[in-house]
């Protein structure tokens, strides 16, 4: 079974005042569009994917990477930019089933996505729905009660099949609805799935607040140390950059001490294990290697376990060279290798104050703390 997805992002949201759109906010360090596609690219029953964007957001969206995603400039309506969305499917002669999804909610787990796909082997359309927990009253006569067990919430992603949903929409084209399932009626065979209170709605600030505490509690902390020799007649590497020295560090890789501590607080934060048991220095195939190389290979793998870091605190340890007109570069470099922003990244460089083994210049340390994310 094959599915397409399209992610809803082209609302202006009138109730969360900023000058962000909420789409683009960033929770632990990605935004709410990226949460939501991240988590669908993990599918390999989702063959496209496609964003709906609003014109207007053209500048929050260059700043983010979306590989593989089909970019669409949005309608006036929700039911537009849906439309636009499933035209599009539809000149690419999709077929089978699409889910359609609200960037404003980025916290459905992928548990959720799994029991859509399951649902859709024995019917094609799945809604995901929540029970009324507070009691319902309509403001009407003199009488407010109403039973509220007839009641239910419909949340997104909304799966169906994409021929009928592509005509359903085709046939009644401009007129606003709140999603999709709207359109179907008692002629569809329709299963309901149970939604997640997890997979609640960014409306306002306060949604946004419970959304950052949500991954509060799942934030890791990881710490590295690490420390080279330094010696005549070797570059020096630190946090990737080559700084002019008359010492280099000493090292079966480029001994850059910084991408190593860096690499192990990493990999301690991911519970992972070190440095060392993934790049053992009597291997041949790891002898003078880039750190930087070896630093995008751990990034990728904890990035497959769905590890996002959140910020990086790095302190070097020096006599010499002096490292203060490096700090800014170093700090940069580290945010690109881990594509992060450069405020996620602390450079620190101190002496020992002629003390100690770094202190006569024999060797250079690093130590890093980093913290980050794991979501699901
Ligand atoms: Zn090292």
């Amino acid at each position: 079974m094959v599915f397409s997805f399209i992610l809803l992002g082209a609302g202006i949201s009138n109730r969360f005042k900023s000058n962000t759109p909420k789409q683009y906010h960033k929770i632990a360090g990605k935004t709410l569009v990226e949460f939501s596609i991240d988590k669908i690219r993990k599918f390999k029953e989702i063959k496209k994917i496609v964003f709906v964007y609003n014109k207007k957001h053209k500048k929050y969206l260059k700043k983010i990477t979306l590989t593989n995603v089909k970019l669409i400039e949005g309608g006036n309506s929700r039911s537009e930019s849906t439309y636009k969305a499933l035209y599009y499917l539809k000149n690419q002669k999709t077929k089978g089933n699409v889910m359609i999804h609200d960037a404003a909610r980025p916290n459905f787990s992928k548990k959720l996505i799994n029991n859509i796909i399951i649902g859709s082997k024995k019917k094609k359309t799945i809604i995901p729905i929540l029970k009324l927990q507070d009691a319902l009253k309509e403001k009407r006569n003199k009488i407010y009660n109403i039973k509220k067990k007839n009641f239910f919430l419909t949340q997104t992603p909304q799966s169906f099949d994409f021929n009928e949903i592509y005509e359903l929409h085709k046939k009644q084209k401009k007129k606003y609805r709140d999603d999709d399932f709207s359109l179907v009626d008692s002629n569809y065979k329709v299963k309901f799935i149970k939604g997640e209170k997890r997979n609640f709605k960014i409306t306002d600030f306060e949604d946004l607040a419970l959304l950052n505490n949500f991954y509060k509690s799942a934030i890791k902390i990881g710490i590295g140390f690490d420390v080279h020799r330094l010696v005549t007649g070797r570059k020096l590497y630190l946090g990737g950059i080559k700084i002019p020295s008359r010492l280099g560090t000493l090292g079966h890789s480029d001994g850059d001490p910084v991408l190593h501590a860096v690499i192990d607080a990493i990999l301690g934060a991911c519970k992972m294990g070190d440095i060392g048991e993934r790049f053992s220095d009597k291997s041949r195939k790891y002898k003078n290697i880039s750190s930087s190389i070896m630093i995008r290979k751990v990034l990728k793998e904890v990035g497959e376990k769905n590890y996002i870091i959140n910020n990086v605190d790095v302190n070097i340890v020096a006599q010499t060279p002096k490292l203060k007109k490096f700090k800014k570069k170093i700090g940069r470099n580290i945010a690109k290798l881990c594509e992060l922003p450069e405020d996620s990244i602390n450079i620190k460089a101190k002496t020992t104050e002629k003390l100690g083994v770094i202190g006569q210049e024999k060797a250079i340390a690093a130590e890093v703390i980093v913290s980050m994310v794991q979501y699901d």
